[in-house]
């Protein structure tokens, strides 16, 4: 049987998250942390600062929440039934599925983008995505082989990732190309169908990106929300109608010109203004951070690039 803590790793770190640079996190995780009652011992700002740059903060504290309670309430084993997994934080249904399948063996339904190609290929399936999501994790359910669920759940994601691919797939070679509709009628590419895309709202916002003695000011963001917990170089609301900044303090601010980065659901364009912090100025909250700590803080990469825009 292979290791759920891995499993389980590795569905959050490296399914979860788009960054095609994640699989050496995993490494480093496992090295640091090779056990999850490891994980669930380690300080969360310690969890924060090594995922930093990976994006999904929220999955990060939920890996640590999750971390806790396995080893709190199951002496640090993972369940190893649907409803077990599914209780525990960031735990969604894939994920649940696909431990399922990957660490015990057990019958799963795991359904990822590459599985829910075929089976929209499979069917053509005329609902446009994400609408046609429950739809199609009906009809993965029904062709799940119940024999060597984790072989079936790897064959099925793997005929997605490869021969049933999103512009050309290779019908010819396919060991469904009988029984698939798409395949008969020769529009295999128009799925699974697309909502026609919106383009994203822009938030606008000021970034005060002050320098002082003893490094830069930063702050950690609120717990709950966008990038929660996460350290920040402070800026003032991020909105569609910002009203004027006003500047934490008076001093001789440069203009450092803006950031764009891209989020889920918002562009984010941040101008970054910066200034020297006399002596006496004492922010109200937050920290100064050393310039050669910033490497290790838990930073995530949009304030990376207001600090890369400052003069330093
Ligand atoms: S026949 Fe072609 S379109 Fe259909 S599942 Fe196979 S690779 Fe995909």
């Amino acid at each position: 049987m292979a290791d759920p803590y891995a499993i389980w790793l590795s569905e959050i770190m490296l399914q979860q998250t788009t960054v095609p640079h994640a699989t050496p996190y995993w490494h480093r995780f496992l090295e640091l942390w090779p056990r999850v009652s490891d994980l669930a011992a380690a300080p969360r700002e310690t969890v924060m600062s090594e995922w930093a740059g990976l994006g999904y903060y929220a999955r990060a504290r939920n890996l640590h929440a999750c971390a806790q309670h396995v080893t709190e309430e199951f002496g640090g084993i993972f369940p190893d039934t649907l409803e077990g997994l599914r209780a525990l934080p960031g735990i969604g249904e894939y994920t649940a599925n696909a431990i399922l399948a990957a660490a015990f063996d057990r019958p799963a339904n795991v359904v990822d983008g590459n599985v829910e190609r075929v089976i929209t290929r499979l069917h053509r399936l005329e609902t446009p995505m994400p609408k046609a999501k429950p739809e199609i994790r009906r009809l993965a359910g029904a062709i799940a082989s119940p024999d060597r669920p984790c072989d079936y759940a790897q064959a099925i994601m793997d005929l997605g990732a490869t021969l049933c691919s999103p512009r050309s797939p290779d019908c010819s070679t396919c060991p469904w190309q009988f029984a698939c509709e798409a395949h008969a009628q020769g529009d295999m590419t128009r799925f699974p169908v697309k909502k026609p895309k919106q383009p994203k709202p822009v938030r606008k916002g000021t970034a005060w990106l002050v320098q002082g003695e003893r490094g830069i000011w930063l702050r950690q963001r609120p717990d709950s929300g966008l990038l929660g917990g996460m350290m920040e170089v402070p800026s003032t609301d991020w909105s569609e109608d910002p009203a004027p900044a006003q500047p934490p303090f008076e001093a001789d601010w440069v203009d450092r010109g803006e950031i764009r980065h891209v989020f889920t659901h918002f562009e984010l364009r941040l101008s970054v203004r910066e200034a020297s912090a006399g002596a006496d100025w004492r922010p109200n909250d937050g920290v100064w951070t050393p310039v050669e700590a910033l490497d290790s803080a838990a930073l995530p990469s949009v304030m990376r690039k207001v600090i890369a825009a400052g003069s330093r």
